[in-house]
């Protein structure tokens, strides 16, 4: 995967562990043109790609973004915590739904995998549940501090799933429990 990274989200996750969208020097202006070669310079012949943040949904023309990705034969995901635009058009071919906050319906059902983040004090056990019992593919990652696994976190994420029977997947952030980025 190549992934593409949004500069800037319309949220302020205090646990974000992405600060160079934040970081007005790690902001670059590029037309999709560029972004698309960038791509192909950063892995020729691969064609799958992730749009990331940030936020992706925020970017002005996703839209175009995404179909200059398609008509040059690449497979498209994105992640997004459903803020910031519409979904683009032509849809992505696999979309990571992490809601921060109550979205639209419509979201949820067009999601392929619906991700929640949950701390050792936050988040919503109950809601995450709730969704599990809805949607065939929701998963809990435990918040980290920073690049640093919080245990507490990851011990209530285990639990949760446990509760689930089956309806709730483990999602880890592998890197940062291999000290990998
Ligand atoms: S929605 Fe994602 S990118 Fe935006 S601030 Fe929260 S964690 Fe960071």
């Amino acid at each position: 995967m190549v992934f593409v990274r949004a500069w800037g989200c319309p949220l302020s996750c205090p646990w974000c562990d992405e600060p160079l969208h934040r970081d007005p020097k790690a902001r670059q202006w590029l037309t999709r043109a560029d972004i698309l070669t960038a791509v192909v310079q950063a892995a020729p012949g691969l064609f799958n790609v992730v749009l990331t943040g940030g936020e992706p949904l925020a970017l002005p023309n996703l839209s175009g973004l995404v179909a200059l990705f398609k008509q040059n034969g690449y497979w498209v995901a994105m992640e997004s915590s459903g803020q910031g635009g519409p979904l683009p058009d032509p849809p992505v071919d696999w979309l990571t739904l992490s809601p921060k906050n109550p979205l639209p319906e419509s979201l949820y059902q067009a999601a392929s995998e619906i991700k929640y983040i949950l701390g050792a004090d936050s988040g919503s056990p109950a809601l995450i549940l709730e969704q599990a019992a809805r949607h065939p593919n929701v998963w809990v990652q435990p918040r980290a501090q920073g690049d640093t696994p919080d245990p507490r976190a990851v011990a209530r994420c285990l639990d949760l799933t446990l509760q689930a029977k089956g309806r709730l997947r483990l999602s880890l952030q592998t890197h940062k429990y291999i000290g990998a980025r």
